[in-house]
């Protein structure tokens, strides 16, 4: 009787999808106060934490004890929870998998108020469900993952120049092999430069290649700290065709091969160096489009979409090219191939573009990514997400349907 009358709501992290995911249908659950690291095991690197443990400081308290997180996002303002939900994928999720494929154990909390444990082991099925799963399987109240052994907070960071976007995907792909690789695509060029990119290849860095390199460096660099801050609503003509043309055609320009050690933080979280920078986008403000193709169609579609997007009057500033392997959870985004994130501002027509953008992906058979996304209709989802009545078997099974809900999950009908 009580039940009935608690209102349907989800967990939110530290808010940072760009979406609804962490909006909750009635009531939103705040995790951040349940930010205790409970255990840690030397040995093996295992740490259990509460779900809303922030990403920046589980790196602040290990990092100078020579451990890191196996797999981070482009952001470290996270929580762990989010991470877990969203199953997010790092600049290496083509040999190690995603952050859910380093939990080893979650502690998990219906709607009823029961509280569970699942692993690969023990309620596998509810794990497999809640990697990846936004959220609306239950509330991660605690997780167990496994962190990695760093000897610096220091990255050898590779730079290499690619002429357009195929060559991109042909130098992702011939460098496997490396620990970390992204590239910084520039969406203006056209005809043959379409997609020109600068890759980056990166690997942690051992303490004797520090000493040689950096001689009298700090071991663990701490670049903590608030970056530089955006003015409240940074006016729209700052970011135009005009200027992002400009400025993609000189980092460009300017980008030579380098091999260059870097710190952790810029190497992984260079936007975090800029405090705010969502603002930069002015009032109206931008979204975020993510999508994967499978290797089998990339070469085809993704110069189409490119093709689309130069074209059109609204350009994305950021765009971020990565190869994925395997996704690990049910509603998993990443699957073997390639991804694109790319910000774009708010526009009278947008919307209808990234329809089209819809299509190509939804015929390459790709899938857009759950917590970059605002507006996928729940044909376009359904279509992306094969393990979807598994997953929505699963919410029947432990009594989440109807009762756990974001604006999400209203959305695309889950
Ligand atoms: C600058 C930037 C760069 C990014 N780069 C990447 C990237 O490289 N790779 C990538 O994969 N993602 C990336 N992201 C996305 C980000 O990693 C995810 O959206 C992540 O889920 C955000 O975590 P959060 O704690 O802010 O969660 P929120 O945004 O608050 O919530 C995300 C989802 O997790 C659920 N959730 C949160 N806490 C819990 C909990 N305790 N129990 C159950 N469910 C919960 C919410 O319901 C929601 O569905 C980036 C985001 C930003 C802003």
């Amino acid at each position: 009787m009580l039940q009935r009358h608690i209102p349907t709501y989800v967990a939110r992290g530290n808010g940072r999808s760009y979406g609804d995911a962490g909006i909750g249908a009635g009531v939103t659950l705040d995790m951040r106060r349940f930010d205790r690291m409970t255990g840690f095991d030397e040995t093996s690197g295992l740490l259990t934490v509460e779900a809303g443990v922030l990403l920046a400081d589980l790196i602040d308290r290990f990092l100078p004890r020579g451990f890191f997180p196996a797999v981070v996002p482009g952001t470290r303002f996270v929580t762990i929870g989010g991470m877990i939900a969203a199953d997010v994928h790092g600049k290496n999720h083509h040999w190690v998998g995603g952050f859910g494929d380093h939990v080893e154990a979650l502690k998990l909390m219906f709607p009823s108020g029961q509280t569970v444990r699942c692993s690969r082991d023990e309620n596998s099925d509810l794990f497999k469900a809640t990697i990846g799963g936004m959220g609306l399987t239950g509330t991660i109240v605690e997780a167990t993952i496994r962190l990695i052994k760093v000897e610096t907070g220091w990255m050898r960071q590779n730079t290499v120049r690619a002429e357009n976007i195929l060559s991109a995907v042909q130098l992702l792909t011939a460098n496997e092999g490396a620990s970390y690789a992204v590239a910084w695509v520039d969406c203006l060029s056209r005809g043959n430069a379409l997609g020109r990119s600068l890759v980056y290849l990166g690997e942690h860095v051992s303490s004797d290649a520090l000493q040689e390199r950096k001689p009298g460096a700090p071991i663990y660099p701490n670049t903590r700290g608030r970056g530089i801050a955006v003015p409240l609503d940074a006016p729209g003509f700052l970011l135009n065709r005009h200027s992002i043309r400009a400025f993609n055609a000189l980092r460009y320009a300017r980008a030579r091969t380098k091999d260059e050690l870097v710190s952790w933080q810029s190497y992984f979280f260079p936007l975090d160096g800029l405090d705010q920078w969502n603002r930069l986008y002015g009032r109206r403000g931008f979204l975020q489009y993510q999508f994967v193709l499978p290797h089998q169609t990339a070469s085809r579609v993704l110069p189409e979409i490119m093709g689309e997007i130069a074209t059109t009057r609204d350009p994305s500033f950021l765009a971020v090219l990565k190869t994925l392997g395997k996704g690990g959870g049910q509603l998993s985004f990443p699957m073997p191939g390639v991804t694109l994130a790319l910000d774009f501002p708010v526009s009278d027509s947008i919307f209808s573009l990234l329809d089209r953008l819809d299509r190509l992906v939804v015929e390459g058979g790709g899938r857009l990514y759950l917590a970059k996304d605002a507006r996928q209709r729940p044909e376009t989802f359904e279509a992306g997400y094969p393990n979807l009545s598994v997953f929505r078997q699963q919410r029947r099974a432990i009594g989440a349907e109807g009762r756990l809900a974001s604006m999400l999950s209203k959305r695309i009908a889950v």
